[in-house]
């Protein structure tokens, strides 16, 4: 029986397991096929205290990894497939093995949703993204565009402002689902252009594998056109990673967990940090700071035991 078993590597399951592991209850991450979480795939992080000249994505979460290894905490690529709740125990099903636990921080995080298009995966990190507050400031005075017509899109455009020449907001409606204020910014915007009806169907990389502009097609007329732009920010949605817990840790409609008090959710000795639960700020910081709270809660969840 573990002590505690924390399910996601990204900054919520790793400072989870950093506080878990000081606590001597020498956690088991699981990262499963994406360790590290979206930090993995950035480029430079500038807005994570502590780094004033900014630090590498992956440097980030390579450190938080050793610090957590360093006290006690061990690692597994498994992925946890199911997951059953007992009164006094939990299970999971990771790599065809059932493990079993007194506690669970789930941090399994949230994946951005991408367009699916050819030499997507190749093209993240080198002019393709979908965090603006991350790589928005490496674009200054040079035009990019959003996709998405949503609050997260409106977001992303209207922060970009800050650093772009130019933002084109690409989406395949003739109007925004985002909220009426967000789209009421863009739209008074002297520097977003919006590009209505219309979807991105190639991405054209230069020489050197970096973004320099994409191929558009209007879905209504199917004319085609090709936009210079140094960086295409993909704003339509996150999904977050819950199904090995579907039907047994409550979601919002959208399928975020839903966590009931600090860091618990309605199961004893459940807990959930991160973005898996976050739909509003989703920042590196913040899952920093819930994985800590789930770590802390599940200290004094599991003093409740025998040792
Ligand atoms: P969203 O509301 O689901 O919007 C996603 C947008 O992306 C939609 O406009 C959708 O188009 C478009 N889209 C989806 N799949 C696409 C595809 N394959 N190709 C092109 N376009 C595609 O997601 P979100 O903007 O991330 O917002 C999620 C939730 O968080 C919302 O409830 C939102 O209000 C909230 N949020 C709030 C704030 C805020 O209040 N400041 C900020 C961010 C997010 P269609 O319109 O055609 O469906």
């Amino acid at each position: 029986m573990e002590k505690v078993i924390i399910v996601g590597s990204g900054c919520a399951g790793l400072t989870a397991a950093i506080y878990t592991a000081r606590a001597n209850l020498s956690p088991l991450v699981l990262e499963g096929s994406h360790p590290g979480g979206q930090l993995a795939t950035t480029t430079m992080v500038e807005n994570f205290p502590g780094f004033p000249e900014g630090i590498d994505g992956p440097q980030l979460i390579m450190n938080m990894h050793s610090q957590a290894e360093k006290f006690g905490a061990r690692f597994s690529y498994s992925e946890v497939t199911d997951f059953e709740a007992h009164n006094d125990h939990l299970r999971l099903l990771a790599d065809d093995e059932w493990l079993e636990t007194r506690s669970l921080i789930v941090a399994s995080g949230a994946s951005a949703r991408w367009l699916g298009l050819e030499n997507e995966e190749k093209l993240i990190g080198h002019g393709l993204t979908s965090c603006a507050t991350c790589d928005g400031a490496f674009y200054r005075n040079v035009p990019v565009c959003v996709v998405g017509g949503g609050d997260s899109a409106a977001e992303e455009a209207l922060f970009l402002t800050r650093f772009a020449s130019k933002v084109y907001l690409i989406h395949r409606r003739d109007k925004l689902r985002a909220s009426k204020i967000m789209a009421d910014r863009v739209l008074a915007c002297d520097k977003i252009e919006p590009i209505w009806n219309t979807a991105i169907t190639q991405y054209l990389p230069d020489e050197r594998g970096e973004m320099s502009a994409v191929k558009l097609r209007n879905i209504e007329t199917h004319e085609e056109n090709i936009l210079n732009v140094a960086c295409v920010f993909v704003a339509i949605g996150h999904d977050p990673n819950t199904k090995a817990f579907k039907g047994i840790l409550e979601t919002d409609p959208d399928g975020y967990l839903l966590v009931r008090h600090l860091a618990e959710s309605k199961h004893p000795g459940v807990f959930i940090a991160g973005d898996v639960a976050d739909r509003v700020y989703k920042q590196a910081i913040t899952a920093a700071g819930s994985g800590c709270a789930a770590a802390i809660e599940a200290e004094k969840y599991l003093s409740g035991f025998p040792h």
